[in-house]
């Protein structure tokens, strides 16, 4: 059985005050709240603060970052390491977005060697895939997500995506609220998965899938009716306490 994942990518948003307003206000959404798993990933910035709030509350949300180096140490200006996010307890990391695909230029290759850095120190890979709206219309989609997670197995090998998690989200639904019916994801999730099985059924079987794009709490729960739909991704809605709780909540409601 697949356990959801729900998780908040807060993007270039936030400070002090807002990271302690909106912690505090999810915990007390979520105390009690089982059969998912949550993570948040504020800016780098804050990763301290998130962290020392999220253990005095004594919190199951999980930790997250929204990139990380490939490189351990030395001179890479601005980069940060696995090493560092792990000691800030950092548990799941972002990469593969459209975001840093787009205006940071990272490549299939260059994503692969994030997620092989990821593996190797023992941190959850949320790898990003999906298509623009041009791909989308000129019928793509299923040759891109097949073609990006391709650099991952062929670099590192199916069993690689083993306790990862894939995001699809499509980048046309990324902060648009022009989000995919739920029956089209369900059907680029299933085509997803039906590609891993090629390489393996068994990973194909146990990799959490999430949905991206727009997702909101008056949508969430069709997207987590779907059969291969196993949590969220979610930017906008995620900034918001209640919001982003109803969407966790719709999830551990869909329990499958
Ligand atoms: C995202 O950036 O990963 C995302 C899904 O954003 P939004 O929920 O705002 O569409």
């Amino acid at each position: 059985m697949r356990r959801p994942l729900v998780m908040g990518n807060w993007k270039l948003n936030g400070s002090k005050a807002m990271v302690a307003d909106l912690i505090k206000g999810l915990d007390a959404e979520l105390k009690g709240v089982d059969n998912v798993d949550v993570a948040i990933a504020p800016p780098v910035m804050y990763l301290d603060l998130a962290e020392q709030l999220l253990s005095k509350a004594e919190s199951k949300i999980f930790l997250g970052n929204q990139n990380v180096d490939t490189n351990t140490s030395g001179a890479f200006t601005g980069d940060v390491s696995a090493q560092m996010l792990k000691d800030f307890g950092v548990t799941h990391v972002i990469i593969g977005h459209s975001e840093r695909r787009e205006y940071h230029a990272e490549s299939d290759e260059f994503i692969a060697q994030k997620f092989a850095t990821l593996k190797e120190n023992g941190l959850t890979p949320v790898f990003c895939i999906g298509e623009s709206e041009a791909q989308n219309e000129a019928g793509e989609t299923e040759a891109v997500c097949a073609r990006q997670i391709d650099a991952i197995i062929n670099a590192l090998g199916v069993d690689a995506l083993n306790g990862a998690v894939i995001a699809y989200e499509p980048i046309w639904a990324i902060g648009t609220g022009k989000a995919a019916t739920a029956e089209d994801a369900q059907r680029i999730h299933a085509t997803i998965r039906a590609h891993i099985a090629e390489k393996s059924e068994d990973v194909a079987k146990n990799v959490v899938i999430q949905y991206g794009g727009s997702v909101k709490p008056e949508n969430a729960e069709a997207y987590f009716a779907q059969p291969d739909i196993d949590g969220a991704l979610v930017g906008g809605a995620s900034l918001d306490a209640k919001g982003f709780a109803a969407i966790v909540k719709a999830a551990a409601n869909s329990a499958k």
